[in-house]
């Protein structure tokens, strides 16, 4: 009986998995030329972590996180996102004791919300992320943007829309949540159910409601700009002139106040519109939090961070056909000719992969177009070719598949033509 995948999951499958690789590995590079180091957490954290964190007013904890009680009748959680586990991370190991300020880490692995699965939306997805905790300098959150601007220009994309806003500091946000009550709560008949929690547990979060109707509410409503103490509009002032700065466009939206209950400060979106015009949502998301370590436990650290999804990105990148490059390659393709030929293919294939080179082998009696078909399949380089004439020289015939020249080599002489091959090879690449 074939079994599907649970809904709202899917399979990374080859030159798709190749391409995710590829970007995984320049999200990482571009980390670490920021200066972050890798931190790796739990798929699985206590529920508790997540109400605390993330809040309880985030659709996140309110519908989307997959809960249940372990063998122990712990109530566990599918970590919905990598940050609090990261918080907790810091605070467990005291790192903020051990290592100068800021702490740069950066994750990535699968992350599960229990959401209605449609394009560029799973239940299980992978998430790229950064964080940077102990300074408060808005240079530290600029410094967060920049870095995921530049691992997005460096994937290719041509223009990418940030977009950007504050939502001050704790008193800015309690004098704007005042305004939004009194405004909402003169409309507050006319709104989604959602929107009345909201109203009573975080009206902040009402602005990012997604029924038309509450949206035509909700773009009359007051605007943070004029609730914010100096200091917090100064902070992302100077956010904003050091993007400036960098030649780094952003656009200010008023409305842009982000699914999770810990941020504070600047927070931003990274969008990007195919040729088409599809637009798969944000790739990446993030923002500056204050009471997020010490709400965990730790001490007051402010921090920012960022998060980009894996396949949003790869989805974008795909439709506009800026992946390049992404088929298998190997360096040989090992054929014998005829069943006594086929120990000794073996044993070659093991050498070359011995001494580092990507190597394919077939197991069986083929034909010469069969192993021709098979080694351009691979992306192979060049055929080792060894059949009864090549066994009683102890040699083979070494064929460049691009150019079609070939040549014979001692079984014993093989690794060194190799090695000779592959360093013209590089050379060529580097001019
Ligand atoms: P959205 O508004 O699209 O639901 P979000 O605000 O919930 O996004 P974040 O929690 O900020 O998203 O997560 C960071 C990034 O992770 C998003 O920008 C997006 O690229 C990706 N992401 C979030 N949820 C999903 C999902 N269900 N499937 C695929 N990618 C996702
Ligand atoms: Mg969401």
């Amino acid at each position: 009986m074939e079994i599907n995948l649970p809904k709202g999951t899917h399979d990374v499958i080859l030159d798709e998995a190749r391409a995710y690789e590829k970007i995984e590995t320049l999200f990482k590079a571009v980390a670490d030329l920021y200066g972050f180091s890798e931190l790796r957490t739990p798929i699985i954290e206590a529920t508790e972590l997540f109400t605390r964190s993330v809040g309880d007013s985030s659709d996140i904890v309110r519908k989307e996180m997959y809960t249940f009680k372990d063998k122990g009748d712990r109530s566990i959680t599918l970590r919905p996102e990598l940050t609090a586990g990261v918080m907790r991370s810091i605070v467990n190991n005291k790192l903020f004791a051990t290592q100068d300020l800021p702490i740069k880490v950066y994750y990535l692995g699968p992350a599960f919300r229990y959401e209605r699965p449609q394009l560029g939306r799973y239940r299980q997805f992978n998430q790229f992320g950064v964080e940077s905790v102990g300074i408060t300098s808005p240079l530290s959150d600029a410094e967060v943007i920049m870095m995921g601007y530049a691992a997005l220009k460096m994937l290719g994309f041509g223009h990418i829309t940030l977009k950007i806003n504050t939502l001050g500091d704790d008193e800015s946000r309690k004098a704007y949540r005042v305004a939004l009550k009194e405004y909402f709560g003169k409309h507050l008949d006319k709104m989604c159910p959602d929107c009345h929690e909201r109203y009573e547990s975080n009206p902040l979060r009402i602005l990012d409601c997604k029924v038309p109707e509450d949206i035509e509410i909700v773009k009359k409503a007051p605007k943070i700009s004029d609730y914010l103490t100096e200091a917090a509009q100064e902070s992302f002032e100077f956010v904003l002139a050091t993007l400036a700065n960098f030649d780094i466009k952003y656009e200010v939206d008023e409305s842009l106040v982000r699914g999770l209950d810990y941020y504070s400060h600047v927070v931003f979106e990274f969008h990007y519109t195919t040729e088409a015009g599809v637009s798969l949502g944000a790739l990446g998301a993030g923002g500056h939090y204050d009471n997020l370590v010490s709400e965990l436990g730790g001490p007051a650290l402010s921090g920012v961070g960022l998060a980009f999804g894996i396949e949003r990105i790869y989805g974008v990148l795909e439709n506009d056909k800026l992946l390049q490059d992404v088929k298998e390659e190997t360096d040989f393709y090992v054929m014998p000719l005829g069943d006594n030929a086929l120990l000794d293919a073996y044993m070659i294939a093991q050498a070359l992969r011995g001494a580092g080179y990507r190597t394919e082998v077939c197991f069986e009696n083929k034909g010469f177009k069969t192993l021709f078909k098979r080694a351009e399949h691979k992306g192979s380089k060049y055929a080792v070719i060894i059949g009864d004439t090549e066994m009683q020289a102890e040699q083979v015939t070494l064929k460049n598949l691009k150019t079609q020249e070939q040549i014979t080599v001692k079984y014993a002489d093989l690794i060194d033509k190799a090695d000779q091959l592959f360093a013209v090879e590089d050379d060529h690449d580097h001019h």
